[in-house]
């Protein structure tokens, strides 16, 4: 057809010229796809919408279970075996009352066992096709009444093992940029404290030579093809017994490894009593007093029921909050935070996961958004959720009816309250509002329903389950 192109041209130019004549900009734009599309064309404009930052990441968590179980199958050819419990034997020694199902384990800790105990485990490599499936399954809160018992008590101890091996850590992190750059995430602020990582004989690397096998892999060409960014902060078990020392040398390796280490991050659940934040004031006083300013986002309010928990941790040096699920019922720390010297890292679906706010409706965000705190949105642990970013946006847009204004201002803010360096955080907004631009321009000009069928999304296992079914 040798019209073909002057015709498609005229075409654009028609659509454009009637958008213009129905005074329809983008954010008109934006709300109609928003209100008129199907969930699955809403699932392809949100996957192909540039995003910013991912500041809330537990790096060991966020891996896909599918792509854990990959990637821990090839550590034998480093030497490290794992074993998994498929069972139970009565060995009479009354140990197996904690066990759990599907916990993996190194080789040293299986060396250790009797051969009778050995017996309730198989080597990794040797599941069955239906055991793969269960082992999957136990790694992602998929089932009805699977919560945070589950996923506190049973999934972080079951991935433990693997996820002390410094290069399973480093090429899952190599998966996931890829992921994540995939669906417009530019930037992960991940938390990682390379200490307990071990040898196969189930020794420990030093700190340094584990981030050493970290920085080799990320020196491989696929990391930077990924387009995606990344820095580290350390992370403090709040309620643990050493939380002193923790913090004392978490401030010591970030203040050596400001080149990849950016914050000081604090985690660990809040309803232990010894989880309050103000247990750590002195710990973090101390640490400033011989450490040039290291900045902090720490978890905090991540409960559903009320308390100061933020505003304690706001003393402890915080100008990011990990959750602030409560917050809203503190009125004088809402005011505060008011303007834009804080921000508060929100996490959807891990919220609902763990079931502190198991109605999303009933989820603070928006009034944060709207009431001029600055949020945005994150995925915390999210291959334990068997989600990614575009679901936490799809849960935003369609449960608060976010405008656009909205929609770019949160990307833009997850990148301006990064820890990033400054000259990556210019770079990382310039390349942002870029594609902002040329996004509003894909959607504005053409046929916005022909242009989604263009977009291939990963669907997440969360969104086939709960968001595009
Ligand atoms: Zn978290």
């Amino acid at each position: 057809m040798p019209h073909s192109n002057t015709y498609s041209r005229a075409l654009a130019l028609g659509l454009l010229a009637s958008s213009l004549a129905l005074g329809q900009g983008f954010p008109e734009r934006f709300a109609e796809i928003r209100d008129r599309a199907t969930p699955a064309q809403l699932y392809s404009f949100l996957y192909a919408l540039p995003k910013g930052g991912d500041l809330h990441h537990h790096a060991a968590l966020s891996v896909y279970a599918s792509t854990a179980l990959e990637i821990a199958l090839k550590q034998s050819k480093l030497g490290y075996r794992f074993h998994v419990r498929i069972g139970f034997h009565d060995c009479g020694d009354g140990d197996n009352g904690a066990a759990l199902i599907y916990q993996n384990i190194n080789h040293a800790t299986y060396n250790k066992l009797s051969e009778c105990r050995k017996s309730d485990f198989t080597p990794l490599d040797d599941l069955s096709a239906t055991q793969r499936k269960s082992w999957l399954s136990a790694m992602i809160l998929d089932q009805p009444g699977e919560t945070r018992n589950e996923f506190f008590e049973e999934i972080v101890p079951r991935m433990a093992a693997i996820h002390r091996d410094p290069y399973f850590f480093a090429d899952s992190f190599a998966e996931n940029l890829k992921l994540f750059g995939r669906e417009g995430v530019r930037y992960i602020e991940a938390q990682w404290t390379p200490v307990a990582m071990e040898r196969p004989d189930g020794t420990l690397f030093p700190a340094d030579e584990a981030l050493a096998i970290f920085k080799k892999r990320m020196a491989e060409p696929d990391v930077a093809a990924s387009g995606v960014a990344y820095r580290f902060q350390t992370t403090v078990i709040r309620f643990r017994d050493d939380m002193e020392r923790q913090v004392a040398f978490q401030f010591d390796f970030v203040d050596k490894h400001r080149d990849l280490f950016v914050g000081i991050n604090a985690a660990g659940r809040e309803d232990n009593d010894k989880g309050y934040a103000l247990r750590m004031l002195n710990a973090f006083r101390e640490g400033r007093k011989t450490h040039a300013a290291i900045p902090m986002s720490i978890h905090a309010g991540e409960k559903s029921s009320p308390g100061h928990e933020v505003r304690d941790t706001l003393l402890l040096g915080a100008t990011r909050i990990g959750h602030g699920v409560n917050l809203i019922s503190d009125p004088d720390t809402m005011l505060l935070m008011r303007g834009n010297r804080y921000l508060v890292e929100a996490n959807l679906i891990s919220n609902r996961m763990l079931d502190y706010t198991p109605d999303l409706t009933q989820h603070p965000f928006a009034e944060y958004l709207r009431f001029g705190i600055p949020v945005c949105l994150n995925t915390d642990d999210r291959g334990s959720w068997d989600s990614n970013m575009t679901d936490e946006y799809f849960h935003a847009v369609k449960g608060f009816r976010m405008s656009w204004d909205e929609v770019k201002k949160i990307g833009r803010d997850s990148l301006s309250h990064s820890f990033a360096p400054p000259d990556l955080k210019r770079t990382m907004i310039e390349s942002y509002d870029r594609d902002v631009d040329a996004f509003e321009r894909r959607f504005l000009d053409a046929d916005w329903e022909a242009e989604l069928r263009k977009i291939e999304p990963a669907i997440s296992g969360y969104a086939r389950r709960n968001l595009v079914p």
